[in-house]
């Protein structure tokens, strides 16, 4: 293509043939989710009131959140499948964001 070449606007469903549905995509939500990055490894990096029963020191030296044999943090209610010490949840929670980029692939990863 030369410099100055004028390129068409192109409608990118335009391609799509009209008896195809595109389903919307599913909002992610936390109530939606099996608690998929309660997971994973937490490291404790501040004190924000995690009760003592539920941190461990590992083999490392490093605090982390405990979890119990099935790999779940000890502190997710397993009714509720929501975290039993929101308000004291390490800063690592708190900053995964709910449909960002982290929490969709880990998501993805546990399917
Ligand atoms: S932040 Fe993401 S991975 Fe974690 S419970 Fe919510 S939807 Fe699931
Ligand atoms: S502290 Fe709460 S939000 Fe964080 S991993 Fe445990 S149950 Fe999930």
């Amino acid at each position: 293509m030369s410099i100055g070449t004028t390129v068409p606007l192109v409608n990118l469903t335009a391609n799509i043939p009209s008896d195809v549905q595109v389903e919307p995509r599913p909002a992610v939500s936390c109530s939606s989710c099996e608690a998929s990055c309660c997971r994973l490894e937490v490291f404790i990096l501040s004190e924000t009131g995690v009760p003592d029963q539920h941190i461990e020191i590992d083999q490392w030296g490093a605090t982390t959140m405990a979890r119990l044999d099935d790999g779940w943090c000890s502190a997710l209610d397993r009714n509720t499948m929501r975290c039993s010490i929101y308000n004291k949840r390490p800063d690592i929670c708190r900053e995964l964001d709910m449909g960002g980029d982290e929490c969709l692939s880990i998501r993805a990863e546990d399917r």
